[in-house]
């Protein structure tokens, strides 16, 4: 058994490898400790260019932090796939893993976020996929997902992946709403997806979607832009955004050949005669993110549902410590936010801990204050805004969980 650490990370992702610099800094003995064969989490598929015309290049930013994390003395050991974690009689942890079992005083679980689920008919043929996946394969793996595609779902992480699917030069035929069903809720709500554009304007180099999505403020504009939409949609980097069709079915015989789509009202409502085939070799599921949890359930976290941070999220407060004695956490599994909001989350994170294991340079209260303002600060400037609440949500969250 390995217990030769202060803190044990369970996710090398932006937050992880953060939190394990700032508290291998500080003094801490850290481990961090991922399933994926290289560190860096989700930071390793992001490409995107900042609203001052820089590019955020995701595999740029991991070495960085896996340096940072290096060189202030963590070790981090990846293809390590935590399975379970139980407190010890002695107040720590023990965590079990595919490759044996480790012991720490301390952890921080920063596992991320996963996808949700869209389902509809056809969605286990060959050539569907997440849209998380489709990013995965084009800029982790450098695999071509196919020659023309169709995206299912209409939401700041499809738009993020679509112009990054551009980049690499893949064809996308339309990006359509997913049907109405008892999963899809909001998604396939014309009007809700229409008030959601504005949070993804930013990313949009169309300047009709850039501009025009900030006037579609209220219901009566969101309204008449709805009933005067194009069917055939507006091209955002060359892709028809079909906010008026929604897909009915992926069809193909041993694989996708295409999707059945059907024009919509602007309540969503599928048009009888109006179905037909897009022709198509892959199909992207855009069904959104919830938190990546289970470790803390499993550790005895009590839960909190905010719909805001994406679902069920670990009680915690806001300086990353939850309610169960030794166990912290950071990142998206605090809720669903953009990397550079992870990076500040982790840098408090790991101060927290120093502080609370009295480690030799252990930071002040002012110093962990301070890192938990800058988390605001990024928050509010961050160019991926997954829900318009966020800030709000958080802090009826920190009122209440007083950690
Ligand atoms: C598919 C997908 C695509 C995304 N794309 C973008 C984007 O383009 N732009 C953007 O701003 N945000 C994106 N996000 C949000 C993204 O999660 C954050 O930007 C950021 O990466 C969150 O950092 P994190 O450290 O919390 O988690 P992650 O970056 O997700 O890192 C979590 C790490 O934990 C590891 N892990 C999980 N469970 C275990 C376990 N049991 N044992 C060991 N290791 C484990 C994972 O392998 C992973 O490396 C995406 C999220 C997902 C799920």
């Amino acid at each position: 058994m390995n217990t030769n650490c202060d803190l044990i990370v369970v996710g090398a992702g932006p937050a992880g490898l953060a939190a394990a610099c700032s508290a291998a800094q500080a003094g801490l003995k850290v481990l961090l400790l991922d399933e994926f064969m290289k560190p860096g989490g989700r930071l390793l598929g992001q490409l995107h260019q900042e609203p001052g015309g820089a590019w955020w290049n995701g595999i740029r930013e991991a070495q960085l932090l896996v340096l940072g994390a290096q060189e202030a003395g963590a070790v981090i050991e990846t293809g390590v796939s935590v399975t379970g974690l139980e407190r010890t009689r002695d107040n720590g942890w023990t965590l079990w893993t595919n490759q044996g079992r480790y012991r720490s005083p301390y952890v921080l679980l920063a596992t991320g976020a996963a996808e949700s689920a869209n389902p509809l008919p056809g969605w286990t043929l060959p050539g569907v996929m997440s849209i998380g996946a489709a990013q995965v394969m084009t800029n982790v793996q450098r695999v071509r997902v196919g020659k023309r595609g169709v995206v299912i779902g209409m939401n700041v992480l499809a738009m993020a992946i679509v112009s990054e699917l551009r980049l690499a030069g893949i064809d996308l035929a339309a990006i359509v709403l997913p049907p109405g069903n008892a999963l899809s809720g909001s998604s396939s709500d014309p009007e809700a997806v229409l008030e959601s554009l504005v949070r993804f304007a930013d990313l949009a180099p169309n300047a009709m979607l850039k501009y025009g999505a900030k006037l579609l403020q209220s219901s009566m504009t969101r309204n008449i832009a709805l009933n005067l939409y194009p069917k055939q949609g507006i091209r955002m980097m060359g892709v028809p955004l079909q906010l008026r069709r929604c897909a009915i079915e992926i069809v193909g015989r041993d694989a996708v050949e295409g999707v059945l789509v059907a024009d919509v009202t602007p309540r969503g409502e599928p048009i009888a005669g109006s179905e037909r085939f897009m022709e198509a070799d892959f199909v992207c599921i855009a069904g959104g993110l919830y938190p990546l949890a289970e470790l803390a359930a499993v550790a005895g976290c009590p839960f909190r549902y905010v719909p805001e941070l994406g679902g069920h999220v670990p009680v915690h407060g806001e300086n990353m410590q939850t309610p169960v004695p030794g166990l912290y956490v950071a990142g998206n599994i605090t809720g669903v936010e953009s990397a550079k909001v992870a990076i500040a989350q982790g840098r408090v994170a790991g101060l927290s801990i120093a502080f609370s294991a009295a480690a030799e340079n252990a930071p002040d209260e002012a110093e962990i204050k301070d890192a938990m303002k800058q988390v605001k600060r990024i928050r509010q400037e961050a160019l991926i805004q997954f829900h318009p609440d966020i800030a709000r949500s958080r802090a009826k969250l920190y009122q209440t969980e007083t950690v």
